[in-house]
């Protein structure tokens, strides 16, 4: 009703096509993405579909979900679509409990899978990046340990995961840091029936220097995931619901403008002083 805060999907999606019938909705074959298409694209007969707006026209198979009270606007904003992909992301590939885990990136995603495996009840959350402010927040998010790639050699950490798992490897991991090279690590870390999940490598031509010998010997799963389905962002704003105190989220938006300086809101993004920067439409 008015007065609702709402956020809604990425998408929106036909419902019928074959996509939409293999639970693929963000695969849809007339899928349409907000603030993916021009603002003249006439079959989107509006050209409000972007969010630097005090409007915007909902398309039709977009599902949309009420904000709780409880949740800030800078709390609940970056649950569409940061959260709401690690939400598929650790659905996908299945986080059990006692299960260590290893989440490459310490990004907006990485934080945020930091924390949802951690709450699915792994053992050990391991995180790592090349930097330290940002692994430092991952502490704050959950992660039992982390590492920066940069100044601990791979074979030094392979030796102590190793160690801190009985010899056998790490269970999961989940690649949300948009660099390819990292999954040949992945491949080495992953105990015998290992899952690995990638969801960074959105840049064509990412080509993967893993040895498949290991992905055959230690049988290991790897997938893959891209944007979310409409429950994963219900999911995504319950998650905030109960633990947005436990975890500081309300410190991932670091400084909203209003939308009137929508220019020095992008400068202030661009020197990554902040994890996000907001922008509020009023
Ligand atoms: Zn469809």
């Amino acid at each position: 009703q008015v007065g609702d805060r709402v956020s809604w999907t990425i998408m929106a999606s036909c419902g019928h096509c074959y996509y939409c019938n293999k639970n693929l909705p963000q695969k849809c074959e007339s899928l349409k993405k907000y603030g993916h298409a021009a603002h003249n694209d006439p079959e989107l007969k509006s050209g409000l579909v972007g969010g630097y707006g005090e409007y915007v026209y909902i398309l039709p198979g977009t599902t949309l979900f009420k904000i709780p009270d409880v949740l800030s606007d800078e709390v609940a904003a970056p649950a569409n679509c940061a959260l709401s992909t690690v939400v598929n992301a650790v659905d996908t590939i299945g986080v059990e409990r006692g299960d260590n885990v290893l989440i490459q990136g310490a990004g907006l995603l990485g934080l945020n899978a930091v924390a949802l495996a951690r709450e699915a009840g792994a053992k050990q959350v391991i995180s790592t990046d090349v930097v330290d402010s940002r692994l430092q927040m991952a502490k704050r998010f959950g992660a039992t340990e982390t590492v920066n790639m940069k100044t601990v050699p791979f074979e030094q950490m392979k030796e102590e995961i190793l160690e801190a798992t009985e010899r056998r490897g790490i269970d999961v991991v989940i690649e949300v840091s948009g660099v390819k090279d990292v999954t040949r690590q992945a491949v080495e870390l992953l105990r015998i029936g290992g899952r690995y999940l990638i969801s960074g490598l959105v840049t064509p031509g990412s080509m993967l220097d893993i040895d498949g010998h290991q992905v055959t010997r230690k049988y290991l799963t790897i997938k893959g995931i891209h944007n979310y389905r409409p429950d994963h962002l219900g999911q995504a704003i319950k998650f905030l619901e109960k633990y947005h105190s436990k975890y500081p989220f309300d410190e991932l938006v670091g400084i909203t403008f209003p939308l009137t300086e929508i220019n020095e809101a992008m400068q202030e993004s661009a020197t990554g002083r902040f994890i996000r920067v907001g922008v509020k439409p009023n």
